[in-house]
This record gives structure tokens, C-alpha cells and sequence, in this order.
């Protein structure tokens, strides 16, 4: 019945053309919803209250009055406002094009967007009063490479002409909650040097209409990319009135660490109502606004659900129009500062066939002319791009005694559109593509390292530089609004996953190519044609394996390789020396041990951006020793391995030289912490599932999470409990029915000995309308202040409130969380993450993260189904407990620009995993380089997901490797003037660089 019988025979016309219908279907169940919502409850998310001469009377009166009762506040002029200062109106036509949501980036491309730009050419070139910009380079990229010289010349004059703006010059218009920034700069990079190379242009002028939040990095970026001012949209509604109220909705966007200076601020343009889309631009009043877009004419296939259609203007309606659509600048006007007006005019995928841009563009054309043709109105309109506007912004700033906005510092984040509708929920959906996210963005920087470090030899080496572009590409596609944030169809979100897979395994090849090169004494000898891959052939003995360190810091950590016997050793290659090792048990299930495969785990210690060589042996009498087991279930057995049952009178222990770890004796959970000092702190673990609202209202969906209640505890009677206990790691294991949860101590020094691996593999593809949460609860008296990192480049400091809902006091986690004592000398709790998720802090003491979410319906907001593909998915963490001390001083202070400069150091350490190199066969004899030698690269037989181990197999005969000396001992230089160069460079340097302090003194 959604459809009438007209619009029922399209239906079964093709497949696309039933997307389109139901894109657009989704589209009008908003509006009406929304309509709903106005109606009947009258939270007004930023409309604000007309009470105007000249719409009073036109004005639905019983509407204007309950919004005036409820929220809202009126917005007065006189009329005479403008008499001294005209009215000067930017109409910025623009088209929403999402790389990817309802259909794949290609066919979102096929079916619209081409059409898109091949108009927007016509069009614009037909008529210079027209304009357009264009914010996602992924597209205009892909056009370009379609069309010919002749239109890519007429691109470029309308470029020229300011009737065309490309805004933003990103890949996408990324997602800002749980995008590393590494990711924001690659694909910033991407869509910059794609335009400066195809285009010649530089932009200026920022544009993100539809991220669910915004951060203060974002700016910071962008400020760094070259760009002076900024358009933000969803902003929580109630910020959005208070910034109307105060006049605020021009600022200059501050960050933290600058108190006085501006030198890093952006201009910032915060649209004051609910939507980009027309009935929410021009004014205050979608009734109105809705009838000034064309595209709605009665006949079309989008309708106003407000019930007042527009009419095409004519001699007899323009000046009943004009003036309507006037009083909707004025009142919008006077939520701003200044007399310059940005009015966008536009929505998703719009501008699609020549009528739509006829509609639009002659009918405002009649508007405009007689507007600007009364001088009583004191009113130039016009066409216009961001950069038009932000011209004549500026232009009046200059001319006033006030040049500069106020300054506005923080971020805008949770976000919420109306009611108690908080978009936290896709802090955390589809959390194994954001894991597979931070696993190609770590890929790359390999590749980035290592090929690059090599350039100078590549030639004929060309597809290197094409695997390390589409990997590049594919991660900023990946940024996307609507792809790392989880909110994309099924469908889609196996494209984008595909594209993350595609591109590390190809990077692989680069990496092993390069990593062969790097080693090779003698680089002449470097023969790429004889390459022979191999992909996931478990390692037979004798290796051996290369360890790249692609940090900038010393690092001691732990490697673990699988091996096919429990009799192995290692020695390090230049000295010969053994290294401290470990053979361990694979568990298939919690109970069943692997009878061919182990686990090699061995101490490193790799100096900063390092390639380094271990040699790995079959030794039946040098062999490593093997990790003794306690374990809960009767009759485990694991052959030539100490296994015990665990003792269930008291409290499981593990320790190393830092820290000792308590567990509780049924579930294995950990409860308490002892320090060093002898201090004992209580840091317990435990699992909680949170529901969805039971009543009519809305459920939690991808984009939005309405738990009703706080969450209750999972109830386990009795998990397999198991620990292991050896020579470089202890740990304990709890296999709970939806969570394997382990706790790993290592016994080495460094951040990585003092804090806690925590490791969760999370299944919940059984269950119903259901999210899984891990929470500590500890004895921090932190009281309701929490801090949590922002795109890994900035702490922000949070309160619990309890006045707002339970999901409003989830925030993005994207790579740190910690809580604190606020009274000194105190203690923090740090918690590093390898993934971004939702993070909260309920109630003094307590640490939270959504794990995994499995919704049955869509949350209205135009997804049209829920998250139901879920799969099994780890997540990794490192838990540290600093404790302050007066000598020397360890500062808890306030999150700042240092705190935050720690613990991205720290955090770095933990998905910059590092990368294993091996060969085969008979290991290191020294002999010459050898034409055949291969390197080849197989991927580790473990099914980890987010294992960033490489390893690298020779081919016989011995491949000659020196230890990578002064052509492999790198420094990483930063060009620091400008981030919109923030190329990585990579050199060698003779003597070998200097090493940085361990990282818990930095
Ligand atoms: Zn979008």
C-alpha cells in the first residue's frame, strides 16, 4: 500500500529503479514522522518560533502558537534592520552524494551521481549566473577519468569563473567520531592531490552537512590542509539554540591547547536548523521553506509532507512569494551577526535530470530579480558558493569594528536530532570493519615506510605505487559518514569490507617486496621478476624472521609466530644470543588443544623504525620452555604440556615484576590489582547486556542506541576458566557462551610490561535486540569526570550528567579512555583501545564499552533495516594503572596537550603491531645474494582478526641478510610547516639514528 498503482508498475520494472523508490519512500516516512513530531510533542530541534510583520498572517497560526508554548524562542525583527545594511543572500546549490549507503559507492555512481556532474556541466556552462559546489573528490574523480578534454576544459573555466566550487577536497566527507586521524589525513591528502594535480585549485572552504557530530580535530586538520572556514550541521539540538540565542553560530573554532592565540582557529558556520535539506535552510518555518523547493512542484515524484505545495512563480504570485520567502531570510538572518546570508539549496543525490536544475534555477531566477529589483526591501540574492559567501562574511567583518567571531572551543559531540534520540549507537556498530579499518590503516604505514624509504630504485617497480594509491583510496572511502561509522546497508557494507581485505593483501606484496629489498646487502642484486607467492603455508623450520618496528620510539614487546612443533628456540641473528621464548598451546575449542600447531612467543627489543632478525630453530634440547596450564574443565589435555586443575578455594593469581593480577575464582574475571608499591586497588571486570526500549518508541538501531534501562549483568555460573602460566606471558582466560575474555600479563619491561592486555572475541550473532557491554568498576574516585581521546589526536574531558539520558552519556572512544582520582597525589586508569567504540563512565569508578550491538529494526533515520550482521569480532586493549608519586613528579594534571601526547605514544603501541618478516630455509648462512632468492609472504594461519603480523617466506637456497644496519636504521622526518604536505619522508642515515627513551619515561 506504500505505493500507488502508478509508481507499482515502475516496481517491476528493474532493480533500481526500486531503490530509488525506496530511498525516496524512506525519505517521506521521515518527513512525516517528523511532521509527528512537530505537531504532537513540539520539541522543535533549532526551529525557531516566527513572530514577524510579514508572516504572521501567512503562518499556520495553531502551529506558531504551541511552539511558542513549548521550545522554541521567538525570532522578532522590525523590518527597518536592513535599512542601513542590505540583506545580502548566498543561495549555494549543492548535492549530497554519499560514497555509499543504500547502494555501493559504483552504483550510487551508475544511477545518479554522473548524471549529476554531467548536468551540473550543462547547466553551468549554459548560464553563468548559475553555480554549484561539490564537496566528495571520490566521485569527481571518477567522472573526471570518464569524460573527455573537451569537458574537462570546460571544467576547469568554470572552475576559474567561481561558478564551481570544489568544498572540503576530501576523498569523502568523513565520519568524525570514529576516524583515526591518520585516516582524516590520508584521505584529505588523497582528494587534495588529486585536485592540485587534475585542477590546479586549492580549497578554501569546508563542508560537513552530514557527519553525526563534530571534532575539534576535524578543524584542526582542515585549518592545517589550507582551508579558512567550516559549514557544520548536526550539532544536539539544544546546542544548536543556545548558539541561535547567543548568536554564536559564527565562531572561530579554538582548540584546547590554544588559550590566547588564533593561529590555528577555522571559521566556523554552524546551521542554526534540523537538516540540509531545503525546508530546513531558508528560514525557521519548514512549511515555507518547503514550497521554495522546486523540485517539489506538484506532478513530481517528492512532495512536501507539510501540505502546502510550492507553485512555480509567475508575474501574478512573485511578489506574494518574494515576500514570503523574504521573511524566512530575515527571521534566519537574525540568529547571525552579520547581514551576509547562507541559505544552501539542496539534498541527497539532487540535481539528478535537466528538469530538476530548470525548476530550481528559473524559479528562483524570477524570485531573485524581483527581490533585488525593490529597493524597499533592501535585499541582493543571488546564486553563490561557499567561497562567495565567506568573501562577503569577511568583507563586512573588515568593514565593521568588530572583525573577529568570538572564539568557541570543544566538540559537538553526542549528538541528537530531536527528543531523546542520541546518535551513540554508531560509536560502536559493525565493529569488526572498524577493527579491519585500524588494520589497513597500520598495513599502510608500513607500506608507506618501507617503499617509500626505497623510491629511488622503483623503477619498473610501478605497481607498488598502484597498490599503495588503491590502498589509500579504499581507507579514505573508508571514512566515510556512512561506511566506518556502520550505518550502510548490508549489502554495502560487504563492498567497503571487501575493499579493506583487498587492499592489505595487496599491500602485503609491496611490503614483502620492499622488506626484500631493504635487507639485501647488495641492492643491484635485487631481482623483482623472480618473486614467487605463496599465501598461508604454515612456516616449516628453520627461519628466519625480520621484525619491522614502524614506530619512532624504542619498543620492547612480545612476537608470537605459529610454528608445527612444541621443540623451538630463538637467537637473535647479529649476536647469536637466545631470546627469552615461550611454546604455547592453540586452543581450537576452550577445551580441545591443537595437536599440530603452536604458538612461539619471544622478547624483542627493536630500536625505532627498525627492520631486526631473530632466528627460529627446531631444538628438541635448546627448545624454549612451554606455558603450564591450570584449567577448570576435568580431563583437558594438551600433549607434552603441564596441565592442573585450578584451584577453586581462592583467588586466581598472576604476576609479573609490575603488577599482580587477581582473578575471581569461578569466572576468572579479574577483581583486584597489586602495585609494586604493595598497593592494592580494585579494578573488576564484568559483562552487561543492554536491551532496547520495550515500549512503542523508537528502538536502538545503527545510528541511534534507546536502552531503556541500565544494563544488567551477564549471569554465568561457571565459564571454562583456564591460565597459563610462562616465561614471557601469564594469563588468565574466561569463555564465557558470548565472550572469550582473557587477561595477559608480560614479563618484560616497558608501558607494555606495566599495563594489561585485555583481549575479547565477542559472538552474539544468537541473540535478539541485544548489545554487549564490558565494564570496569574500580575504586577511582573520579567522581563524575571521565577523558577520552578524539580521532587519537586529543584528550577531552567528559562529565556524566544525570539530567540528560543514559545514551547521551556515551561518547566515541577512537583509540583512549581514562578515569582519575580528583583529589592529588591520585591515581588514573588509562584504557588504550585498538578499535573505536562507544565509551561511558555511569557511576563513579566505572569504565564502559559497547562491545557489539545486534538491532532487529531501523531507527527511522533512512536505513531501512537493522544491524543484524554481525560477526565474530576481537577487540584488544591495553589497561594501565599509574599511580602518582611526588619523585620524581608525575603529574596527574588536567587532560592536556602532554596527557594526550603520552598516551597516543602509548596507544600507538598497540595497533601498530609489528611486522614479521620470515624465510625459509636454511637460515642466515651469510653467503652471497643470490638471484633466486624470493621472499614470499603468507598470511598467519591464525584466525585472528586483527593480527597485524606479516610473514615473509624465502624460497630456497639461503638468502644472504645482513642485519639491517645503516641502510634499514630509519628516520622518520615530519615536515612540520604544513599538514597539508604531511607526506611521511623516509631516509637512511649513516651513522644509525639515535635512539629514544623508553617510552614510560617520555
Ligand atoms: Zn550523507
Amino acid at each position: 500500500n506504500m505505493f500507488d498503482k502508478g509508481s507499482y508498475c515502475l516496481l517491476s520494472l528493474n532493480l533500481s529503479t526500486v531503490e530509488i523508490l525506496r530511498e525516496w519512500r524512506n525519505k517521506r516516512l521521515n518527513f512525516v514522522s517528523e511532521m509527528i513530531v512537530q505537531n504532537a510533542i513540539c520539541v522543535t530541534f533549532g526551529n525557531f518560533v516566527a513572530a514577524s510583520p510579514l508572516a504572521h498572517t501567512l503562518m499556520p497560526c495553531s502551529f506558531s502558537r504551541v511552539l511558542q508554548m513549548l521550545d522554541g524562542f521567538p525570532i522578532r525583527y522590525h523590518g527597518d534592520e536592513w535599512d542601513n545594511q542590505t540583506l545580502q543572500v548566498f543561495l549555494v546549490p549543492h548535492s549530497h552524494n554519499d560514497p555509499g549507503w543504500l547502494k555501493t559507492f559504483d552504483g550510487y555512481y551508475r544511477d545518479q551521481t554522473r548524471h549529476i556532474l554531467d548536468n551540473m556541466l550543462q547547466q553551468l556552462t549554459d548560464d553563468p549566473q548559475r553555480k554549484m559546489i561539490w564537496a566528495e573528490v571520490s566521485y569527481f574523480s571518477k567522472w573526471w577519468d570518464d569524460i573527455d578534454e573537451h569537458k574537462r576544459s570546460q571544467v576547469q573555466k568554470l572552475l576559474k569563473a567561481g561558478q564551481l566550487e570544489l568544498v572540503t577536497g576530501g576523498w569523502v566527507m568523513a565520519d568524525e567520531a570514529n576516524s583515526h586521524y591518520y585516516a582524516l589525513i590520508d584521505q584529505l591528502l588523497e582528494g587534495h592531490q588529486w585536485i592540485q594535480r587534475h585542477l590546479g585549485v586549492k580549497p578554501t572552504n569546508g563542508w560537513a552537512i552530514d557527519p553525526f557530530g563534530h571534532s575539534p580535530s576535524m578543524s584542526y586538520l582542515l585549518k592545517g590542509a589550507g582551508l579558512k572556514n567550516h559549514v557544520i550541521q548536526r550539532v544536539h539540538y539544544s546546542v544548536k539554540k543556545h548558539f541561535a540565542q547567543q548568536r554564536l553560530l559564527e565562531f572561530s573554532w579554538r582548540q584546547p591547547w590554544d588559550s590566547a592565540s588564533s593561529a590555528d582557529d577555522i571559521t566556523c558556520h554552524m546551521m542554526p536548523f534540523y537538516s540540509y535539506d531545503v525546508p530546513h535552510t531558508c528560514g525557521p518555518d519548514p512549511a515555507v521553506c518547503c514550497q521554495f523547493d522546486f523540485h517539489r512542484l506538484p506532478g513530481g515524484r517528492v512532495a512536501c509532507p507539510w501540505r502546502v505545495a510550492p507553485q512555480p512563480i509567475t508575474e501574478d504570485n512573485v511578489k506574494e512569494r518574494a515576500r514570503l520567502l523574504l521573511d524566512q531570510y530575515r527571521q534566519k538572518s537574525r540568529l547571525f551577526r552579520s547581514p551576509v546570508l547562507l541559505v544552501p539549496l539542496g539534498d541527497d543525490f539532487r540535481f539528478v535530470d535537466a528538469r530538476e536544475w530548470e525548476d530550481q534555477f528559473s524559479n528562483y531566477q524570477r524570485l531573485f530579480q524581483h527581490m533585488n529589483q525593490d529597493p524597499t526591501l533592501h535585499v541582493q540574492a543571488r546564486f553563490g558558493t561557499l567561497a562567495d559567501y565567506f568573501e562577503a562574511l569577511q568583507r563586512h567583518l573588515d568593514s565593521t569594528q568588530v572583525s573577529r567571531l568570538p572564539a568557541v572551543g570543544g566538540d559537538f559531540f553526542t549528538y541528537a536530532d530531536r527528543d531523546d534520540h542520541y546518535w551513540s549507537g554508531y560509536y560502536t556498530s559493525r565493529p569488526f570493519y572498524k577493527r579491519q579499518d585500524r588494520h589497513l590503516e597500520t598495513t599502510l604505514r608500513y607500506c608507506s615506510h618501507l617503499c617509500h624509504c626505497k623510491s629511488g630504485q622503483a623503477q619498473g617497480r610501478l605497481w607498488l605505487f598502484s597498490y599503495l594509491t588503491t590502498g589509500r583510496r579504499n581507507l579514505g572511502l573508508f571514512q566515510h559518514h556512512d561506511a566506518v561509522t556502520g550505518t550502510a546497508k548490508d549489502a554495502v557494507v560487504r563492498d567497503y569490507g571487501e575493499r579493506l581485505r583487498r587492499s592489505v593483501l595487496d599491500l602485503r606484496q609491496v611490503i614483502q617486496s620492499s622488506a626484500h629489498f631493504l635487507l639485501l646487502p647488495d641492492k643491484s642484486r635485487f631481482d623483482q621478476s623472480q618473486p614467487l607467492l605463496q599465501t598461508d603455508k604454515p612456516c616449516r623450520f628453520s627461519r628466519l624472521v625480520v621484525v619491522y618496528n614502524s614506530l619512532e620510539q624504542r619498543r620492547t614487546t612480545v612476537v608470537t609466530v605459529t610454528v608445527d612443533t612444541p621443540y623451538a628456540a630463538v637467537t637473535e641473528v647479529e649476536s647469536g644470543r637466545p631470546i627469552t621464548a615461550q611454546i604455547s598451546v592453540v586452543w581450537e575449542e576452550p577445551t580441545r588443544a591443537s595437536k599440530n600447531t603452536f604458538q612461539l612467543s619471544f622478547i624483542v627489543d627493536l630500536p625505532p623504525l627498525s627492520l631486526s632478525l631473530y632466528h627460529v630453530t627446531r631444538s628438541s634440547s635448546g627448545s624454549a620452555p612451554r606455558s603450564e596450564y591450570h584449567i577448570s574443565a576435568p580431563d583437558v589435555r594438551a600433549e607434552g604440556f603441564s596441565v592442573s586443575p585450578v584451584q577453586t578455594q581462592e583467588d586466581l593469581k598472576i604476576s609479573n615484576e609490575h603488577l599482580e593480577v587477581y582473578g575471581h575464582a569461578l569466572s576468572g574475571l579479574m577483581q583486584k590489582l597489586r602495585l609494586h608499591s604493595g598497593q592494592v586497588r580494585q579494578v573488576q571486570v564484568q559483562f552487561l547486556w543492554y536491551g532496547t526500549r520495550s515500549d512503542h518508541r523508537d528502538k536502538s538501531g545503527a545510528y541511534l542506541f534507546l536502552p531503556g534501562d541500565e544494563g544488567e549483568q551477564v549471569s554465568v555460573t561457571a565459564p571454562l576458566v583456564r591460565v597459563s602460566v610462562g616465561p614471557v606471558f601469564s594469563d588468565i582466560t574466561s569463555c564465557f557462551p558470548h565472550v572469550t575474555h582473557r587477561v595477559r600479563l608480560f614479563h618484560i619491561k616497558g608501558h607494555e610490561g606495566r599495563s594489561l592486555q585485555i583481549q575479547n572475541t565477542v559472538d552474539i550473532r544468537s541473540e535478539f535486540n541485544r548489545e554487549l557491554v564490558m565494564r570496569l568498576v574500580t575504586d577511582v574516585a573520579n567522581g563524575n569526570h571521565f577523558s577520552t581521546d578524539i580521532n587519537g589526536f586529543q584528550m577531552l574531558q567528559r562529565r556524566t550528567l544525570s539530567k540528560i539520558p543514559l545514551q547521551a552519556n556515551f561518547y566515541p572512544m577512537t583509540t583512549a579512555a581514562f578515569i582519575q582520582d580528583q583529589d592529588r597525589p591520585g591515581t588514573r586508569l588509562t584504557l588504550l583501545s585498538a578499535q573505536s567504540q562507544a565509551v561511558a563512565a555511569l557511576k563513579p569508578g566505572f569504565l564502559e564499552l559497547v562491545l557489539d550491538r545486534r538491532l532487529q529494526q531501523d531507527d527511522n533515520r533512512g536505513l531501512g533495516q537493522g544491524v543484524t550482521d554481525n560477526k565474530r569480532t576481537e577487540s584488544l586493549y591495553h589497561l594501565l594503572l599509574e599511580v602518582q608519586t611526588r619523585n620524581p613528579p608525575v603529574t596527574l594534571s588536567k587532560p592536556d596537550h602532554n596527557t594526550s601526547l603520552t598516551l597516543i605514544k602509548r596507544t600507538e603501541s598497540l595497533y601498530h603491531l609489528l611486522l614479521e618478516v620470515q624465510t625459509r630455509n636454511p637460515p642466515v648462512t651469510l653467503s652471497k645474494p643470490d638471484h633466486n632468492t624470493s621472499l614470499t609472504l603468507i598470511k598467519r594461519t591464525e584466525k585472528s582478526l586483527y593480527h597485524l603480523l606479516l610473514e615473509v617466506q624465502t624460497r630456497n637456497p639461503p638468502v644472504t641478510r645482513s642485519k639491517p644496519d645503516h641502510n634499514t636504521s630509519l628516520t622518520l622526518n615530519k615536515r612540520t610547516e604544513s599538514l597539508y604536505h604531511l607526506l611521511l619522508e623516509v631516509r637512511t642515515r649513516n651513522p644509525p639514528v639515535t635512539r629514544s627513551k623508553p617510552d614510560h619515561n617520555t
